[in-house]
């Protein structure tokens, strides 16, 4: 207990030491007038990319949606993503979950309501009640000392001006990483992965779903499940990186 509180006041305070660094972009490394990514990278990171229109999978340019949604459902409305795990995201990505440099979990999230607001018409921005983070097991919470998604849900919460709904949902089960496994077992493995406390704050509510990565999509559908059966009306995912492959 008094472990983990040290581990969250470490990485406050890293947070906080981090706000006062000399303002220096985080991908070129050269002066960014205050900024954390400069004008030129943003640009550069924000290009658009063509992807299936539902889950987001990147694609060619001729087909809008992927043989996957033509062929089954997904429990959610749509997956928007902010760009394919490549570099310099997978890099980005890594050093925020590893090297713990928690001030890209702000940048990240700054890119991600940009690409929103470029992707997404304002009715479908303004019907989002809440953002909820998709949660880390307590196990792993306790070692790495934050839970990324819900550091990238922050920012985006503070851009688009929509709440964070926090501790709605638990996650109980460890999962094994979902890549080596077969489909049966992802899906066994998956099985019960979330408990949802809070179906008062859900009841008929429109939500975005936040995550940092998102690789098969097997995590975010089975959260989606267990969030339709609470009684919510319906999600959408944001992310910053899905992967190229299913
Ligand atoms: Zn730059
Ligand atoms: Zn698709």
């Amino acid at each position: 207990m008094l472990n983990s509180i040290y581990t969250q006041l470490k990485h406050k305070l890293l947070h906080l030491l981090e706000q006062f660094i000399p303002a220096q972009c985080l991908i070129c490394q050269l002066a960014s007038d205050n900024k954390l990514i400069c004008k030129d990278c943003k640009s550069s990171l924000l290009q658009q990319r063509t992807c299936c229109q539902h889950c987001g999978l990147s694609l060619p340019v001729s087909q809008h949606f992927c043989g996957d949604c033509i062929q089954q459902q997904h429990y959610f409305t749509k997956l928007h993503a902010l760009a394919s795990y490549t570099t310099p995201y997978s890099s980005l990505i890594k050093e925020l979950k590893y090297g713990k440099k928690l001030i890209i979990a702000e940048a990240l999230g700054e890119l991600l309501s940009l690409s929103i607001l470029e992707n997404l018409n304002a009715q479908q921005i303004k019907s989002i009640e809440y953002l909820i983070a998709v949660p880390l097991h307590h196990k792993k919470l306790r070692q790495r000392g934050f839970n990324q998604a819900a550091l990238i849900a922050e920012a985006v919460a503070k851009q688009l001006s929509i709440p964070v709904l926090k501790d709605a949902i638990q996650r109980h089960k460890e999962t094994l990483p979902q890549e080596n496994l077969s489909i049966n077992k992802r899906k066994k493995n998956l099985h019960g992965a979330f408990h949802i406390h809070d179906n008062v704050h859900l009841q008929n509510k429109h939500i975005a779903i936040i995550d940092d990565v998102v690789t098969t999509g097997a995590t975010i559908n089975s959260l989606c499940q267990s969030l339709l059966k609470a009684g919510v009306a319906s999600i959408t995912v944001f992310c910053i990186s899905r992967t190229d492959t299913a």
